[in-house]
Formats: C-alpha cells, structure tokens, sequence
C-alpha cells in the first residue's frame, strides 16, 4: 500500500494482461521512452520505478510486470501484496486478451483481496492500436468502455507503445486513481464516514 517515505508518496501498481498484448512494452515507453519489436518474454515479476508530481505531491511509482503464461501459477503473495492500483492490458488486435479481462480481474481480486473490492481501482488499456494502421483490430472501443461500465467505471485508454499514443496520459491517470484511493484509506481509517469517502471515485478519472 502507499507509503510516505520524506514527503514522497510510493504507489505500487501491478500491470496484467495476456502474454504479448505489451505490458513490458508500455512500461518501457513510459519509463525509458523506448521501444522495442523485439519480444522479449517477461520472466518472473519485476518492478521498475518512476516519480512524478501529482498535485503537487511527490509520487513514486512502482510499476509490476509479470509474464501473462504465469497466470495460475502463484507469483507469490508478495506479488500482490499491497497493491495501490491495477492495470489491466489487452490488444485491440486480439479477441482472446479482451475476452480474458474478465479472468485477470477476478484473479487480481482474488489474490490481492483489498479491502473494497467495489471501489479498488482499476484501469483498462486497449494497446496496439497503430497495428495495421488499424485496420487489424477486432475489438471496438464500445465494446471495452461497455465492459468498463460493467465494472464499476474502470477508466479506459486507448494506446499505443509502439507510436506512443496516450501512454502518459494512460500512466499519469493510474497514479492520480492510486493516489486518490490511498487518501480516501486514509479518510477512511481517521474515521470520516464512508460517504465521504466513496463519493469521489466513482465515474471515471478526472485528469
Ligand atoms: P507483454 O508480453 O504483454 O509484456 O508484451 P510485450 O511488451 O513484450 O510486447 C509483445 C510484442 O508486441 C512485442 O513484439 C512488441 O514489440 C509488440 N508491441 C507492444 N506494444 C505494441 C504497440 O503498441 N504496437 C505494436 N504495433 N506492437 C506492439
Ligand atoms: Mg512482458
């Protein structure tokens, strides 16, 4: 979970999706501002860091990357531990990594177990969608905003690593949803009742 560390404020965010829709990919055009065709498979979990200012709040995100074919094998419970955000990937190309958004979420939730399950946030990304100058994609935006609805407004982007399409945004959005999440826990353990703390996220991000 958060942790203030000298006036910075740390956000573990955990990426999942199928193999090979880009979460290392998307990673590393946010952190490194570099791009690869090579595949490279993802081995294990790992984390790579970047800080950035919210609100003029120093942030530090702690971005986790796993390999999609370790889906049912245990990451460890360390993986999930304390989570501040999730961010779900699938490729606009690829029916089946839209169709198993459902089983990242549902594994997300069970292995991380927050507090609310209603109210964690989530964040969906359609990637890819410079492939084929899109002519390849199978996937529409109703449909992903349709299955956003469906889960309690999840806010979603649409993106591309590869061309560097609404990367940042995608990215400043997950760490302003994490940030707002972790001051509502902290509304919430000060005592303040749960309408106050419940009204803000819902509908989307606000950035
Ligand atoms: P991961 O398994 O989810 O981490 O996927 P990777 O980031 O390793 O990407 C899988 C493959 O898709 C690699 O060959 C990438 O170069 C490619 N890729 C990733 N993102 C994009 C994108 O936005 N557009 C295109 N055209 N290719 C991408
Ligand atoms: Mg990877």
């Amino acid at each position: 979970a958060a942790m203030s560390l000298q006036n910075r404020t740390l956000l573990k965010v955990i990426v999942l999706g199928d193999s090979g829709v880009g979460k290392t990919s998307l990673m590393n055009q946010y952190v490194h501002m570099k791009f690869s065709q090579q595949y490279k498979a993802t081995i294990g979990a790992d984390f790579v860091t970047k800080e950035l200012q919210i609100d003029e709040r120093n942030v530090t995100l702690q971005i986790w990357d796993t390999a999609g074919q370790e889906r049912f094998q245990s990451l460890g419970v360390a993986f999930y531990r304390g989570a501040d955000c999730c961010v779900l990937v699938y490729d606009v190309n690829v029916t089946k990594s839209f169709d198993n958004l459902d089983n990242w979420h549902e594994e997300f939730l069970k292995q991380a177990n927050p507090s609310d399950p209603r109210t964690f946030p989530f964040i969906l990304l359609g990637n890819k969608i410079d492939l084929d100058g899109g002519n390849s994609r199978v996937v529409c935006e109703k449909k992903a905003k349709d299955w956003c609805a469906s889960k309690e407004n999840i806010p979603y982007f649409e993106t591309s690593a590869k061309e560097d399409i609404n990367v940042d945004e995608a990215f400043h959005c997950i760490a302003k949803t994490a940030l707002a999440n972790e001051r509502e826990q902290d509304i919430y353990f000060q005592g303040i009742p749960d309408v106050v703390t419940q009204t803000e996220q819902k509908g989307g991000c606000a950035c």
